[in-house]
């Protein structure tokens, strides 16, 4: 057990990182960040920032001395640098399970292994691998060719119809993809699990999500599903957490299909954009969770307390001038976030809103008056 008064090592200084540290600052824990922006999203809100390259080996002997367990905001850190640091440090999650989580192929292929559904796939390592792909049962055109590794809302994606577009796709990302087939979904919802280093489970109740653009722009909760496909939801979460033995959180993207079934997009093994929510709507945000699961404390109670709904604000909103905050706060029980980025560029995100109220219908209501009001 990593007990209250150690130190906690991140890697990355986003936002993600700034929201774990405001978690774990007040239970009392020291917070040290890598990343290699020393004005990152973090630096303003964390014991010390070590400027550096999530691959530069001096860097991560000097977190790992510093630090009694490492945990990360984002799944891309280079395998050599996770290996130098798991030497040395606890490391939750595991090099091993970010080497799964961090490509779409080695996904796929586990999940399907462990008999969980996912879109129609096949791995295209080379242009001459599309035409079996688009040939696949279920794969077919239009689909969607995503790259391996390193996508990320909405980036490193394209929506092809005809085997030229999809050539043109390949060429252009220029690595290893993942052609999908089309899934006619109703809803997107994700479910976070925290498992933690004494194999303690739980599972936060599915988040309903939109996206705009391939990025993520509204997340409210309960979600709109019937109670069993939100157990059922729950169950898959659990099952997968399980089998990857990840410490810390698994993030687990679904599809509802069928009114009562779900397919599974993708895992990050991380908090995620939907559930920061919880920061206001839970007993214990996914935060608090992360850092209790990979410290090997008791995992919190996750029931909401109300309804919720999430607004993410991105950089276009900055085009004309400082958002008008004191418009959107008017609205009773809004709690605005900012991260403290130096720069609004257009889809960049630079906070969220979060609205508690009576009902999912009031409550998304509000949160996009909220953003209007901006
Ligand atoms: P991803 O980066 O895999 O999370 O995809 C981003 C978004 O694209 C998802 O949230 C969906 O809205 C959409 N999308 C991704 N894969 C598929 C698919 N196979 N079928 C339909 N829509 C998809």
């Amino acid at each position: 057990m990593i007990l209250p008064g150690s130190s906690i090592g991140i890697l990355g200084g986003g936002q993600l990182a700034r929201m774990l540290a405001l978690a774990a600052k007040p239970m009392g824990y020291r917070v040290i960040v890598l990343d290699p922006d020393p004005k990152c999203p973090a630096s303003s809100v964390v014991d010390e920032v070590i400027a550096a390259k999530f691959d530069d080996v001096t860097a991560l002997e000097k977190l790992a001395s510093a630090c009694d367990v490492v945990t990360l905001e984002f799944e891309n850190v280079p395998a050599s640098g996770l290996a130098v640091l798991e030497a040395r440090v606890p490391l939750h999650p595991s090099a091993k399970v970010l080497e799964i989580a961090r490509d779409r192929i080695l996904e796929k292929q586990f999940l399907n292994d462990i008999g969980i559904k996912t879109a129609p796939w096949a791995a295209v390592r080379v242009v001459e691998d599309l035409e079996g792909a688009i040939g696949l049962v279920g794969v077919g055109l239009p689909a969607i060719l995503k790259t391996a590794t390193l996508g990320y809302d909405g980036k490193g994606q394209a929506r092809v119809s005809t085997l030229e577009e999809a050539q043109t796709a390949f060429q252009k990302f220029g690595k290893n993809c993942v052609l999908e087939g089309l899934v006619d979904f109703e809803k997107e919802i994700s479910v976070i699990v925290a498992r933690s280093s004494r194999g303690e489970v739980r599972a936060f109740q599915p988040f309903e999500n939109q996206h705009a653009n391939g990025i993520l722009d509204v997340t409210v909760i309960p979600a709109n599903i019937p109670e069993s496909l939100s157990s059922y939801a729950e169950k898959i979460a659990l099952e997968i957490a399980a089998k990857l033995e990840v410490i810390g959180l698994l993030t687990i993207e679904m599809f509802v299909v069928g009114g009562s079934s779900v397919v599974v997009n993708e895992l990050a093994p991380r908090p995620h954009n939907s559930g920061h929510l919880t920061i206001e709507a839970c007993p214990t945000s996914q935060f608090e969770q992360a850092i209790r699961a990979v410290c090997g404390l008791p995992l919190g109670n996750v029931t909401p307390h109300s309804p919720a709904a999430m607004v993410n604000l991105l950089g276009d909103l900055w085009q004309n001038g400082t958002p008008n905050w004191n418009a959107a706060l008017e609205i009773p029980n809004t709690k605005l976030h900012l991260y403290g980025k130096l720069e609004a560029r257009a889809g960049r995100k630079m906070g969220h809103i979060t609205v508690l109220n009576e009902s999912r219908e009031d409550v998304v209501k509000n949160a996009l008056e909220a953003r209007d009001r901006l």
